[in-house]
C-alpha cells in the first residue's frame, strides 16, 4: 500500500499543575492516498488532540509533542512554523464539527472560501470567486452564483457542512481531517454529507481521517479504524473485520452501544457503564479494567498489574489490539446481546 502519511509513536503531552495529561500516548497508524481511516473513542480519548498534532494545531502552546507524523516523507512535527502554514489548507485540511462556530459571521461564505484559496494561490478575487463557485457547485450548494455572497447564518446546517467541504477541498489538499463531520446534523442531512465526502474522496484521490463517536459513520466511510482508550490505541484493523470480530472489550462496548441509525435522531448512545479515565493518572495495567467484564478470564491479576501492548489480533495483517485476552471468541457475540 503506498502510505503517504505514516504516525510514528505520536505523544501529545500536557504538562499542568497537578501533573502530565497524555492526552495522546504513544500513536501510530499509517494512511494511503484516496483511503479512509475512522478514529474512534469517547471524548476525551484523545482522538482529536492526535488529530490535530497533523495540523500543527498545538505549535504556540504548551504541548509536548514527539514522535513522527511523515506525510510525503516529510515530518511535520520538525518543520518551521512557515512551512506548516505553507501546508496547512493546501496538503492538509480540517473539516469541523460545527461550522458556524469554524466561519466567520461577518463574511460572506464566498469570501472566506475565496480566503483560503488566495492563501495559496496567487489569483485575483475575481478568479477566486469563479473557483469558489465551482466548488459550492460541486458540493451541491443551489444557486451558487447567487449563494456565495450568502452569510454563514442564511446557510442551513447542512449548506454550512458543505461549504467547510467546499473550503477544506478548493487547495485539493492529499489529506483532510474530519474531527466528528456530522454530529450536529440530523439522520438524513449526515448520510448526505457523507456520500458527498466519499464522492469528492473519489475524485479528489483524498486520504481522509473521520474522528468520531459513532461506528455508523465508520461503517460507512472507513476503510481502517483505530479504536481509542485513554490516549492509546486499543483495536487498529480493516472496518470490515474490526466491526464484526472486535477482539478488544472495550470495541465490543462500543458495538453495542451503536445507535440504530434509522431510528429516532434523538436516540442517544447508551454508554459503556463507568467513566473514561483521567488523562491524568489512567489506572495501572490496563487502563480499560475498571469497565472492563473479561478481566476475571484473564489469568492473575494481570489485567490489574500489567499494561497489555499492542499485538497481532486474530484477524488477519494489520489486525492490532491491546488486551491480555488470549483467546479470541471471548468476548463473544452473544454476551454482547445480552449486555
Ligand atoms: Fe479487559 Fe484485561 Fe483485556 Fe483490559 S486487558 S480489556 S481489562 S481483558
Ligand atoms: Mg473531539
Amino acid at each position: 500500500m503506498d502510505n503517504f502519511l505514516s504516525v510514528r509513536d505520536l505523544r501529545v503531552h500536557f504538562p499542568t499543575p497537578d501533573g502530565v495529561v497524555k492526552a495522546t500516548d504513544g500513536l501510530s497508524y499509517d494512511l494511503a492516498r484516496g483511503k479512509t481511516l475512522g478514529i474512534v473513542g469517547e471524548s476525551g480519548s484523545g482522538k482529536s488532540v492526535s488529530s490535530s498534532a497533523i495540523l500543527g494545531l498545538h505549535r504556540g502552546t504548551n504541548a509536548q509533542v514527539s514522535g513522527e507524523i511523515l506525510l510525503d516523507g516529510t515530518n511535520l512535527l520538525t518543520i518551521t512554523d512557515e512551512e506548516m502554514r505553507q501546508r496547512r489548507g493546501k496538503e492538509v485540511a480540517m473539516i469541523f464539527q460545527d461550522p458556524l462556530s469554524a466561519m466567520h459571521p461577518y463574511y460572506t461564505v464566498g469570501n472566506q472560501i475565496a480566503e483560503a484559496y488566495r492563501v495559496h494561490h496567487d489569483v485575483n478575487k475575481k478568479a477566486a470567486r469563479t473557483r469558489v463557485v465551482e466548488m459550492l457547485e460541486l458540493v451541491g450548494i443551489p444557486q451558487p452564483d447567487r449563494r456565495v455572497d450568502d452569510y454563514p447564518h442564511q446557510f442551513s446546517g447542512g449548506m454550512r457542512q458543505r461549504a467547510m467541504i467546499a473550503m477544506a477541498l478548493i487547495n485539493d489538499p492529499s489529506l483532510v481531517i474530519a474531527d466528528e463531520p456530522t454530529t450536529a446534523l440530523d439522520v438524513t442531512v449526515q448520510a448526505q454529507i457523507l456520500d458527498l465526502l466519499q464522492k469528492l474522496q473519489r475524485e479528489f484521490n483524498t486520504g481522509i481521517i473521520i474522528i468520531t463517536h459513532d461506528l455508523g459513520v465508520v461503517a460507512e466511510m472507513a476503510d481502517d479504524v483505530l479504536v481509542m482508550y485513554a490516549g492509546k490505541a486499543v483495536e487498529y484493523g480493516p472496518t470490515k473485520e474490526l466491526l464484526t470480530h472486535p477482539e478488544m472489550p472495550y470495541t465490543w462496548g462500543l458495538l453495542s452501544s451503536v445507535p440504530d441509525l434509522t431510528a429516532d435522531v434523538d436516540e442517544k448512545l447508551v454508554p459503556i457503564p463507568g467513566t473514561p479515565p483521567s488523562l491524568l493518572s489512567p489506572p495501572k495495567g490496563c487502563a480499560f479494567h475498571p469497565r472492563c467484564r473479561y478481566k476475571d478470564q484473564v489469568a492473575g491479576d494481570l489485567c490489574v498489574t500489567q499494561q497489555p501492548d499492542l499485538t497481532p489480533g486474530s484477524r488477519g495483517p494489520g489486525h492490532l489490539k491491546r488486551c491480555h485476552l488470549t483467546d479470541p471468541t471471548v468476548p463473544n457475540e452473544e454476551e454482547v446481546a445480552r449486555s
